[in-house]
């Protein structure tokens, strides 16, 4: 049994241990075999140089290459074998179905990256709406869902240390299924160590997303082969909206635990001026994602995805929406039931991350450093070319 299994394997190329390449994966070997005969696109992003160092496209390549991709859209609309043509080159939408697998192909536990693939609006709206609910239910219980005004003193709502141990618990979760996953990610693509100088490398190419100027600065493809930057300005105002709110809250953390200032603060402090910008910026940001996601040319993505797309894109906007409204309404006798929805839909965005299009963004910085890492090295193609 054995031995015919290793012939199977011989016949398919296959080294020991090397999983077979899914449909989808054997597309993107596919037309990377055309990519790499053309090279028309090496300038447009990082996949076509990382491409041209390889001859064949292993189950860990193809993985590392459809992380590495953008999805800008610009190499399609640039191609002369795209569809129609009988080469039917789509290489924006071969890596979107490949990335989509590798979400859940990485994900920890491996369960729920499946459900979350399948179901993930779904999933995403219903744990927002059962974990609030639970909450509100669980304040009603206590006779405390409608207090006079409490000058916005939350832990008269939940006690600080109930509060401590709800976001610890999912906030540890969150973190090791992110670890998990991308070291998993990690071991598969790229078996090495990184310098400091491809760290910091891809780093500023994460932080600059560079890769979605479309490989001359004018931006992406969105509905047409207009270019556009609203794309990249959008992630900006949703990822910088996001590190602002953690920011206002590791600011908060150190003025209780090392000032000993408890919450609430006032308006011009510095953790509510900080939750202030970054809400706004994830009010913008995930609104401008959820028009363009609308709106973008089917030929660009994974069509599948767009629940799961969809599922993160709500949660963000709403975990900032009711944030706001929390701020905005602290001093009256709604504040407890506006905190304990806000917690709930927080509670459901930092459970499902790690599944979701949080996940990419983990991936994607991996194979942007993979890629700093490979392009210091010499090529085994040009090594076995002198
Ligand atoms: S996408 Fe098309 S034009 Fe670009 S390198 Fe591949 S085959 Fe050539
Ligand atoms: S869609 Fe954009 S990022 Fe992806 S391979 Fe094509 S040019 Fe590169």
């Amino acid at each position: 049994m054995q031995q015919l299994e290793a012939l199977g394997r011989e016949a398919a190329g296959l080294a020991a241990g090397e999983l077979p390449l899914s449909a989808p994966e054997a597309e993107v070997g596919r037309q990377m075999q055309i990519c790499n005969a053309c090279r028309y696109c090496e300038g447009f992003c990082a996949v076509f140089p990382a491409m041209t160092r390889r001859l064949d496209f292993g189950k860990a390549d193809i993985h590392y290459l459809a992380n590495l991709c953008h999805n800008c859209g610009a190499c399609l609309h640039a191609c002369q074998y795209a569809p129609p043509h009988e080469f039917s080159v789509n290489v924006p939408q071969a890596m979107a179905t490949v990335r989509g697998q590798t979400y859940s192909d990485y994900a920890w536990p491996p369960a729920l990256g499946k459900l979350y693939k399948r179901n993930g609006l779904a999933l995403a709206l219903a744990s927002a709406v059962g974990l609030a609910l639970f909450l509100v239910l669980l304040l009603l219980a206590k006779g405390s869902l409608v207090t006079p005004p409490l000058a916005g003193n939350f832990y008269a709502v939940f006690p600080h240390n109930t509060l401590v141990a709800m976001f610890g618990a999912v906030f540890a979760f969150a973190v090791v299924a992110l670890a998990v996953g991308v070291t998993r990610f990690w071991r598969d693509v790229s078996p090495g160590y990184a310098t400091s100088g491809a760290a910091v490398e891809a780093a500023g190419r994460a932080l600059s997303l560079q890769y979605l100027d479309g490989g001359h600065g004018q931006g992406c493809n969105e509905a047409n082969d207009a270019f556009t930057l609203w794309r990249r300005r959008f992630h900006h105002a949703t990822f910088y909206g996001f590190m602002l709110c953690f920011a206002a809250t590791c600011v908060a953390t150190l003025y209780h635990y090392v000032l000993g200032q408890s919450a609430p603060y006032a308006f011009i402090s510095l953790p509510v001026l900080l939750g202030t910008a970054g809400g706004i910026g994830l009010l913008a940001g995930p609104a401008g994602l959820l028009w363009l996601n609308l709106h973008r040319h089917p030929l660009h993505g994974d069509s599948r995805q767009k629940p799961m797309d969809r599922g993160f894109i709500a949660l963000l906007f709403f975990t900032s929406l009711t944030g706001l409204a929390l701020l905005a309404w602290r001093d009256t006798s709604a504040m407890a039931l506006l905190f304990a929805i806000h917690l709930g839909v927080v509670m459901a965005l930092f459970l499902t991350l790690p599944y979701g299009k949080f996940a990419h963004g983990i991936y994607r910085v991996a194979a942007l450093l993979k890629y700093a890492v490979e392009k210091r090295q010499p090529s085994s193609i040009a090594a076995g070319a002198e």
